[in-house]
């Protein structure tokens, strides 16, 4: 976009919207090759349960590592994955890493899948997931699928059955980024969840802010009398733990604790020595 007018002047214009639709394009052609290319990777972000102060679980998180761009942010291409059409191939291979990882460590720790609302439109999703525990191995009580309200909102009767049905074989569900939402209070009744994600957007500064921290503690309450768990999302600082273990919440996860970890770290982390050992030796084959 820049034109050279003789001289050395470059010019830069205005990107137009031709520019950035091209962008788009370009960054849905990468994305199209990204899974085959094996782009893609999980963190994990663990979970700590508050009143044992154990790890119980870890949030698994994708990146992409764009070849030219470097690391692009879920946040930027989940949506333009989800327009594209792609979001159901890369979900199933986050579902079966994250199974295959979990499987693979001696701790039984649960581990959390976040699922686009786009995976609960079509009726694929109950196989996708008991393909991804069957291959793996992994007891469907360790995993647990991360959805948001707006599922309970668009697309209603196929994701309640379809989450029925994994929740009947003991995969949890925990419902994600709650509060900024719309749903209803209503919605709560007819849906099967175990657990409530309060978004961060709540828990930042609750200490210090007494409509936040009121708010989280009546999440919390909501969670207590449906017999489900509250996580606070993005907890940062030990004020914000001590106002979310205050307000009620069961469980934390935030950089106060740990950022998303590569599985090493997490390994290394939870003190997981069988594992992290079996790391070294595959490194070392890697590398012979
Ligand atoms: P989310 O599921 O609500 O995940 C929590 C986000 O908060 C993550 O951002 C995490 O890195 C970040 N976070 C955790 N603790 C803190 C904290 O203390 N402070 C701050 N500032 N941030 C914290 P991330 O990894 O960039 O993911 C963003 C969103 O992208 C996720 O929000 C989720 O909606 C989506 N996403 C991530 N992985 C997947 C995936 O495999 N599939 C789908 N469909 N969506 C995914
Ligand atoms: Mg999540
Ligand atoms: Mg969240
Ligand atoms: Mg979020």
């Amino acid at each position: 976009h820049a034109r050279r007018d003789g001289g050395n002047v470059v010019r830069y214009f205005e990107p137009t919207m031709l520019a950035v639709i091209d962008s788009r394009r370009e960054l849905e052609k990468d994305l199209r090759r990204a899974l085959v290319r094996d782009e893609f990777q999980l963190l994990y972000q663990p979970v700590l349960q508050i009143e044992t102060g154990r790890i119980i679980a870890v949030e698994a998180l994708i990146r992409w590592r764009h070849p030219k761009l470097g690391r692009v942010s879920p946040a930027d291409f989940i949506p333009v994955a989800e327009e594209a059409g792609l979001i159901g191939a890369i979900g199933q291979w986050a579902l079966h890493r994250a199974c295959l990882d979990a499987a693979s460590w001696s701790e039984p720790l649960r581990v959390a899948v976040n699922v686009s609302p786009l995976q609960l439109k079509s009726r694929d999703f109950v196989g996708v997931v008991q393909s991804a525990l069957q291959e793996s191995g992994l007891s469907p009580s360790r995993l647990e699928l991360e959805i948001t309200e707006s599922v309970l909102l668009s697309n209603g009767d196929l994701a309640l059955a379809m989450l029925q049905e994994v929740r009947s074989q003991g995969v949890t569900i925990a419902l994600d980024d709650f509060g900024t939402g719309y749903s209803s209070i209503n919605y709560l009744r007819r849906f099967p969840f175990d657990k409530i994600k309060i978004d961060r957007s709540f828990v930042s500064g609750a200490q210090a802010n007494p409509e936040g921290q009121a708010l989280v503690k009546m999440i919390a309450a909501l969670g207590v009398s449906l017999d489900v768990s509250t996580t606070a999302e993005g907890v940062e600082t030990i004020e914000e733990l001590n106002a979310v273990r205050d307000a009620g919440c069961t469980q934390i996860q935030g950089y106060y604790l740990s950022k998303p970890l590569e599985v090493d770290a997490l390994l290394e982390l939870i003190g997981d020595p069988s594992l992290a050992q079996a790391h070294d030796q595959s490194r070392r084959a890697d590398h012979v």
